[in-house]
């Protein structure tokens, strides 16, 4: 993965001043909007950005159907797919007492735990994506500053391992914008 600062012209990020331009995989570049000193480690106990509806993309779709059953943990919204939220008998709920349907009460994720994969959009948090002219550009999602207990705990920088945290598939779709909520 490379780096570079873009100061209007360099890179292409025109009148983004302080913004950085990374090679997130060959040919395909994010331009950096939070700090790049920012650092970020899951902390599994806190569970939060797992206590909502999931936006799936068409790949993910795909995907789920064949790990889980779409009718029983999918439901369309505005002519999204989404993974349901529902209300569980543990503690790993938000206000209202419900959490993504595959939050299990060991505060894993069934989909990653047992079949090494999630969608999208759980892989991009804390990060949100949004596409401008045409450009993935890439932030720390608003809410996470306030909820996420994983951001500036530990020496991993975000800006170092936008792979982890991007899949290639967001380079692929017509839009890409991860504000999307259920
Ligand atoms: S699919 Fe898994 S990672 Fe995504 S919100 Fe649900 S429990 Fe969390
Ligand atoms: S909100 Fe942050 S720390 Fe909490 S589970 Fe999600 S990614 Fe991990």
């Amino acid at each position: 993965m490379s780096e570079r600062t873009g100061e209007g012209s360099e890179g292409g990020a025109s009148g983004e001043s302080g913004s950085r331009r990374v090679e997130v995989y060959p040919g395909k570049e994010a331009v950096v909007e939070f700090d790049p000193a920012l650092t970020f480690e899951c902390v599994p106990d806190c569970t939060w950005c797992c206590h909502h509806g999931v936006l799936l993309y068409d790949d993910d779709f795909y995907e789920l159907a064949q790990r889980a059953s779409l009718a029983e943990t999918t439901e369309t919204f505005r002519g999204e797919e989404f993974v349901r939220k529902e209300e569980k008998d543990h503690d790993h709920v938000g206000e209202d007492g419900e959490a993504c349907v595959f939050l299990r009460e060991d505060g894993l994720c069934a989909l990653h735990a047992e079949h090494d994969w999630k969608p999208t959009r759980c892989s991009v948090f804390p990060l949100e994506v949004r596409e401008v002219d045409g450009e993935i550009h890439v932030d720390v999602r608003g809410e996470a500053h306030e909820h996420c207990d994983g951001l500036g705990v530990s020496d991993r920088r975000l800006v170092d391992e936008l792979d982890a945290f991007l899949p290639p598939l967001l380079w692929e779709l017509e839009d890409p914008d991860t504000e999307r909520a259920l």
